[in-house]
């Protein structure tokens, strides 16, 4: 099964995705985190890329396309896999559909409020990438897998995140409109709990009876 999934960044893309990896036994491709793994390893596409992060604003479409072509041509995408952050926008989607077949568009819609809540909680290992919020870290800020000390994302800063909301309703949010019209669009409401919005997600899959 090829998934995408859409909404805000805060959303939970990631969260959810990482809990299906689990479950459904496919890869999660998340084009943030490969950028900020080769600004880590500082690639090429790392320099390329690190000031439109921090900025909150879209890397070039063509950058990111080609890293998903790629990656989607891995071995391991053979039987799915859940793109996370991708696509961003439609000429993504649009070049997404030469190289890919996909089958459902979960569109997580969330308020406002909530976003800005947890992106000020969201915790980065700079190490291992892990993600946390601070209240599963508990008062700690040491990366539970890795033990290097967590960071707040620059992109996670208020002001900056006020232009990455913005950034996705000028630039991604029409995502919605581009897969109703391909029928594969699913909007999940997360207004639960995190286990009550999964259950809604796999609902959405048709998968409701997988253990979390
Ligand atoms: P994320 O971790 O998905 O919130 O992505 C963090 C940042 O990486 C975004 O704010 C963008 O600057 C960049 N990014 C990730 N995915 C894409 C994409 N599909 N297109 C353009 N920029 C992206």
């Amino acid at each position: 099964m090829n998934i995408i999934f859409l909404g805000p960044p805060g959303a939970g893309k990631g969260t959810h995705a990482q809990i299906l990896v689990k479950q459904l036994g496919i890869p999660q491709i998340s084009t943030g985190e490969i950028l900020r793994g080769a600004i880590r390893a500082q690639t090429e596409t790392g320099l390329k890329a690190k000031s439109y992060i921090d900025a909150g604003q879209l890397v070039p479409d063509e950058v990111v396309i080609q890293i998903v072509k790629e990656r989607l041509a891995e071995k391991d995408c053979e039987n799915g896999y859940i793109l996370d952050g991708f696509p961003r926008t439609v000429h993504q989607a649009e070049e997404l559909e030469k190289f890919a077949v996909i089958d459902v568009a979960l569109n997580l819609s969330i308020a406002d409020e909530v976003i800005i809540r947890r992106m000020s909680a969201r915790r980065v290992c700079p190490k291992c990438g892990g993600t946390y919020s601070t209240a599963m870290l508990n008062g700690s800020t040491v990366c539970p897998k890795c033990g290097e000390t967590v960071i707040q994302r620059k992109d996670d800063l208020p002001e900056t995140v006020l232009s990455r909301l913005e950034v996705y309703r000028d630039q991604t949010e029409p995502l919605i409109g581009f897969y109703d019209g391909r029928d594969l669009l699913k909007t999940i409401e997360c207004t639960g709990t995190l286990e009550e919005n999964h259950a809604k997600v796999l609902k959405a899959l048709g998968k409701e009876n997988l253990p979390l």
